[in-house]
């Protein structure tokens, strides 16, 4: 699939959910990157896991205070991720798992605020100095929750 049918088949059905804070291109870059690594699109029966993050991100971008979510990294094609050494069942090649900054807070206050979901104990949060590991392994069945 190239960029382009990405970008429009993706938007159109997070359009179609009346999802508007997130993007074709923040789930997956498509394409050839900057050093020559080709990205794939994921396949469309994972958009649902997708859709289930999202649910979670537009909840964390209305605690305490409405700001944005910045993602860093979410969707991974299979042999990208494991060209950066990414472990093998890494939730970002299910869709289900993004690195996030909510604009104004610390990483550390996002996995905080992430505990207070009431889903929590469904997430795997991973709390590093520059973001916040967010995924949703219980509900798409693996094992939960995770913590490091
Ligand atoms: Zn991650």
């Amino acid at each position: 699939m190239t960029r382009s049918d990405w970008k429009e088949i993706c938007n159109e059905e997070l359009c179609a959910l009346g999802i508007q804070n997130f993007s074709a291109l923040e789930i997956c870059d498509v394409g050839r990157t900057a050093n020559g690594v080709e990205l794939a699109a994921p396949t469309f029966d994972l958009l649902g896991n997708a859709v289930k993050l999202i649910d979670v991100l537009e909840w964390i971008r209305e605690y305490e205070v409405r700001t944005p979510i910045l993602i860093n990294s979410w969707y991974r094609d299979p042999s990208y991720n494991y060209e950066i050494g990414g472990v093998a069942r890494s939730m970002h090649l299910t869709c289900g798992a993004a690195d996030i900054v909510k604009v104004g807070y610390e990483p550390y206050q996002v996995a905080a605020m992430l505990e207070a979901h009431p889903l929590s104990d469904q997430f795997g949060i991973g709390n590093y100095n520059t973001f916040t590991h967010i995924d949703i392994r219980g509900m798409i069945g693996r094992s939960s929750p995770a913590r490091w």
